[in-house]
């Protein structure tokens, strides 16, 4: 059996083109164009590509995009002082502080110091807590992405188990509440699980988000599951140059699974379209009008 693959790519695109549809309405009914901040403090040249593809996103989609781009000596209180800035900025509908940042800034500090409703990368604590008790919030981008397509896959999710590998704030624990949220049966792995290879054969949803080069193979997965593969890679291929690879071994994974997304191609491009997505729903929660289907939980 090969799994049909799950191609986040070309996902991405019918997001991007919601979205795009739902400005276009906001502009034309309301007048309401709706506007993101991306705030990069420092030199982080991975940092800079993402920041530069969320702009480029931004404004294809037809919305407002903004950049920030402070020296990474920037201190605590002026970063704190711009914050504010975009929080009382009626134009601005979600502010994303990329990370990591430089050592002297506190991220925790930081991130907190958004307007949980302007918070569309979802890691305000606020915004933890809501989803965390199965209210409204704002989603984190990554995970979010992963269940669309989980949701495309399956339709339903009740019932079914899930194991999430990672337990990261930013993915692994995320994306746990919104399969819980979804009724599925959830076990959370981690560095010092025992036998996770026996964990992992239960799952019917196998979500690897480890940050481990290939590191699970195809023998660990129950035949027929869905495979999503959080990993992003970087490794030296046999001509010096180097290529990206996920947490999964696809290879043999791509054998036993029922459907499974690639690495590249797979759940990174969803999490920029959920980062869109996440902007419109904030730029409608914020102007009291309907939230658009679909691209929230
Ligand atoms: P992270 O903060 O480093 O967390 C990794 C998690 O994996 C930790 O919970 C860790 O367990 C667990 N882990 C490490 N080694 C393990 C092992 N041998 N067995 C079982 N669990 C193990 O990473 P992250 O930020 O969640 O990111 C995970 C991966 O997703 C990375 O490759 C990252 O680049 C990628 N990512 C992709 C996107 C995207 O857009 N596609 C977005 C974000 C992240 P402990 O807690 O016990 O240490």
């Amino acid at each position: 059996m090969t799994a049909a693959i799950i191609d986040g790519k070309a996902f991405a695109v019918t997001v991007r083109e919601k979205v795009a549809g739902h400005v276009a309405r906001l502009v034309e009914e309301h007048g309401i164009t709706p506007g993101l901040a991306v705030v990069l403090v420092g030199e982080d040249p991975a940092s800079q590509v993402y920041v530069r593809n969320k702009g480029k996103q931004t404004k294809e989609v037809g919305m407002l995009s903004v950049e920030h781009r402070l020296a990474d000596t920037t201190s605590e209180e002026d970063l704190l002082a711009l914050i504010d800035q975009l929080n009382k900025d009626p134009k601005i509908h979600g502010i994303l502080v990329q990370l990591p940042l430089p050592d002297q800034l506190d991220s925790d500090l930081v991130i907190n110091s958004i307007d949980p409703a302007k918070d569309v990368d979802g890691f305000h604590i606020s915004n933890v807590g809501l989803l965390g008790t199965g209210q409204k919030s704002m989603v984190p981008c990554t995970p979010l992405g992963c269940l669309m397509m989980l949701r495309d896959t399956h339709g339903s999710l009740s019932g079914l188990n899930a194991v999430v590998v990672g337990r990261s704030n930013i993915v692994g624990k995320p994306m746990a509440q919104l399969l819980l949220g979804d009724s599925c049966t959830v076990t959370i792995a981690h560095s010092r699980t025992k036998d996770l290879a026996e964990v992992c054969r239960g799952a019917d949803i196998l979500v690897a988000a480890v940050g481990r080069p290939q590191m699970i193979p195809g023998d660990w997965v129950k035949p027929g599951a869905t495979v999503i593969d959080v990993g992003i890679n970087r490794i030296p291929k046999e001509d010096g140059k180097s290529r990206l690879v996920g947490d999964m071994d696809f290879a043999s994974a791509v054998q036993v699974a029922g459907a499974i997304t690639p690495v590249p191609g797979g759940v990174g491009p969803m999490t920029i379209a959920c980062l869109l997505a996440n902007t419109v729903t904030a730029c409608c929660r914020a102007n009291g009008l309907p939230e658009p289907e679909g691209l929230t939980v």
